[in-house]
């Protein structure tokens, strides 16, 4: 098979067929090809598109490129979870303990920050003594013993997808619904799961920004894990406005902790609840969504989830004391409240603007080789829609030193609108997709 003629093909907006989708995926994977010649092929994919057929097998085939997580010696469904993404968007470490305290075994394979958006791995690793490497063996052992497991990626998976996603983000080929669907399910498949539950984002903060593309994008997940054979349910849920209040590392640990512990509650909850509930129903868990939501809510209340969380973090070397006593994870030198300044209503808030301001306090890395610094962040104190004053609490930042609290300060207050007009609250759930129906709120 020769690349050119397969270039060619898609440049002409013909379908590809599963065996030249094959030799892409393998060049890609094994670099046998030359990277132009491979950002070529992207870029008509880009610009031409894909049939249904063509992103499910080049999904497949992406999947193929390197090792499939082989989890069929833990008992019961597995099911994953994956987001497209999102600030103060610490839902995993929510409902994974929830889930599990439910019977729902969780083996879950995450991923670190990237750009704006936070990673559940670096949140994990602010917990003293945490670790979220381990081998695929101590892996399984820990979902057979426990239940829970949250670590890094083990083995080879999706080697197609490194390179192909290194070249997108040099080639302006990000944003290709083909492409995003097939690099996310191929390491979702490849990482062993019987099922998959998918939080698609929209808004300001989200990787498509309107409802339309995020809805696309939802609905092609859903249908390329059918044509696999593998359930997955997707709801897409709003990042108009970061989703906890809790933004950079240990403070997003906090957050979830304080919610487990039953001492707040709001949109991340809510989020966490809703994806919670599917999952029980994709492991054979609950009847419904409804009587998932339940479930999880119980495990709320008795304290079963919050002391999932611990077994977990005791079982991966962790600190287990810091969900009794969340003083224990790390705390900035410099901690600043500001106040709105203007009074009004909160209009509209700018996600992206916000996570990045998180990353420059050094809770995201803007190279690979950048140093976390995990205490860093800051908790918003006003959600869209409040009425505020000039002396209501905006946010408090937690900085390293004054010249990066000042830094902050500009561009949390950049980003956050205060108008002159009272508005509605932002809207939390969109859609609701399964491979049977889709749902639009
Ligand atoms: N996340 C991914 O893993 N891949 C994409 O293409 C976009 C977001
Ligand atoms: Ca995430």
């Amino acid at each position: 098979m020769i690349m050119l003629d397969i270039i060619e093909k898609k440049k002409l907006g013909r379908e590809l067929t599963r065996e030249e989708l094959r030799f892409f995926a393998r060049a890609a994977g094994e670099r046998t090809v030359p990277d132009y010649q491979l950002a070529a092929l992207l870029m008509a994919i880009r610009l031409n598109g894909m049939t249904d057929r063509e992103v499910a097998n080049l999904t497949m085939e992406m999947r193929d490129s390197g090792d499939v997580a082989d989890l069929s010696g833990i008992p019961g469904i597995k099911v994953d979870k994956h987001s497209t993404g999102g600030v103060g968007d610490t839902t995993t470490l929510v409902l994974a303990p929830l889930a599990a305290a439910c019977g729902a075994p969780v083996a879950k394979m995450s991923g670190r920050g990237l750009g704006h958006t936070g990673g559940t791995l670096d949140k994990l690793e602010s917990i003293p003594g945490l670790s979220v490497s381990m081998s695929v063996k101590a892996f399984i052992r820990q979902v057979k013993e426990i239940g829970l497991v949250v670590a890094a990626q083990t083995g080879h998976l999706a080697p197609a997808d490194k390179t192909l996603y290194a070249l997108r983000d040099v080639t302006s080929t990000v944003d290709s619904l083909p492409l995003i669907v097939s690099s996310i399910m191929s390491k979702k498949l490849a990482s062993g799961a019987d099922a998959i539950v998918l939080d698609v984002k929209t808004g300001s903060g989200a990787l498509m920004h309107t409802l339309e593309e995020s809805l696309e994008l939802a609905k092609r997940m859903v249908q390329v894990g059918k044509m696999a054979g593998k359930p997955v349910a997707a709801l897409v849920t709003g990042m108009d406005q970061p989703l906890g209040t809790h933004v950079g590392n240990a403070l997003e640990v906090k957050e979830a902790i304080d919610i487990l512990a039953g001492r707040t509650t709001g949109d991340l909850l809510e989020v966490a609840l809703a994806l919670g509930g599917h999952m029980l129903v994709l492991s054979g868990k609950a009847k419904n969504r409804e009587e998932g939501v339940q479930q999880m809510l119980r495990a709320l209340e008795s304290g079963a989830g919050l002391n999932k969380l611990k077994q977990m973090i005791a079982a991966q070397g962790g600190n287990p004391a810091v969900c009794d006593d969340v003083s224990l994870l790390p705390r900035a030198a410099v901690i600043r409240q500001i106040t709105c300044n203007a009074a009004g209503w909160v209009r509209r808030m700018d996600t992206t603007a916000l996570g990045l301001a998180s990353q420059a306090m050094g809770a995201g890395r803007k190279t690979k080789e950048d140093k976390l610094d995990y205490s860093v962040g800051y908790i918003l104190k006003v959600r869209i829609g409040d009425r505020v004053e000039k002396d209501t609490p905006l946010c408090e930042l937690h900085a390293r030193n004054e010249a990066e609290a000042d830094e902050a300060e500009r561009a949390v207050r950049q980003a956050v609108e205060i108008g002159s007009q009272p508005v509605g609250r932002a809207k939390l759930f969109f859609a609701e997709i399964t491979a049977d129906e889709t749902t639009i709120y």
